[in-house]
């Protein structure tokens, strides 16, 4: 089990990433309102139509993530274990990056034998 303080700051890192990522959703979705066909040679406006829309697609990915952790948060269904070797995590490693579900040895053989992404951690506010 993780203490008391570490899900606190980790909730409320939760909803501070959460908050940021809204702000972001609702710029891009500014972004493709203001989006005029005119203002661009042909083709180029589908590309950044698209371009817009994959932005938004990454950010409501990461937002159902990130309300998806909060949840488990407090439903304190976060053990705090890692995962795979079952070892506890260092609780300042889980501060760092909440979403973390491998500790720091597992983190770094995941990263080496699978650049995939499966275990990346979640990142905010990267395109
Ligand atoms: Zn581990």
């Amino acid at each position: 089990m993780i203490n008391l303080e570490t899900k606190e700051y980790c909730l409320n890192k939760l909803y501070d990433e959460r908050a940021e990522i809204e702000k972001r959703i609702e710029e891009l979705h500014i972004q493709k309102m203001k989006l005029k066909s005119k203002d661009y040679e042909m083709g180029q406006f589908a590309q950044e139509r698209d371009r817009i829309n994959g932005f938004l697609n990454n950010a409501f990915a990461t937002h159902s993530k990130t309300s998806a952790r909060i949840k488990e948060f407090k439903e304190d269904a976060v053990t705090g274990d890692c995962t795979k070797c079952e070892e506890k995590i260092d609780e300042k490693d889980l501060q760092e990056n909440p979403c973390r579900r491998l500790c720091i040895k597992c983190q770094k053989e995941a990263n080496n034998h699978n650049h995939s992404g499966a275990y990346a951690n979640v990142g905010v506010g990267t395109p």
